[in-house]
């Protein structure tokens, strides 16, 4: 696993004021390693290599307290699954319903709200579902 990967994430996390813990720091590193917006489940997979200590309910426990902290953000598509992004601008994502696969796309023109109806916006997703460039071929 990459140093500078470690070392960033340990960074964040001290800076969220999560005690950069190896198990916390390898979950996030090795988010940062994929762009695919890998789910808890696929991201445990990919840990076991690496940490083969590690339970599935860290994986779970940790990436849950990194979103309550905002260091990541979690997905919510048309799949079953919740998805996790270490990717912190703003920007929207492309959901395929066929190969399922998740797309980093970029912010489109919306108008971003910090109040809506008297609630206080803290975030907003935008998912677009539809068929990627290569299912559409
Ligand atoms: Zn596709
Ligand atoms: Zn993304």
């Amino acid at each position: 696993m990459n140093k500078a990967a470690q070392l960033e994430a340990s960074e964040l996390l001290k800076n969220a004021d999560v005690y950069p813990s190896y198990q916390r720091i390898m979950v996030l590193a090795s988010l940062f390693e994929s762009d695919e917006h890998p789910s808890a489940d696929a991201l445990f997979k990919q840990l076991g290599s690496n940490v083969p200590t590690i339970s599935r309910a860290t994986v779970y426990n940790t990436l849950n307290l990194l979103v309550d902290k905002g260091v990541i953000r979690s997905l919510h598509t048309a799949g079953a699954e919740t998805h996790f992004d270490s990717v912190s601008e703003t920007h929207g994502h492309f959901f395929c319903r066929k190969c399922k696969k998740i797309y980093d796309i970029p912010q489109q023109n919306t108008e971003v709200k910090h109040e809506l109806d008297g609630h206080l916006v803290e975030s907003q997703e935008l998912v677009f579902t539809g068929l990627c460039k290569e299912c559409r071929e």
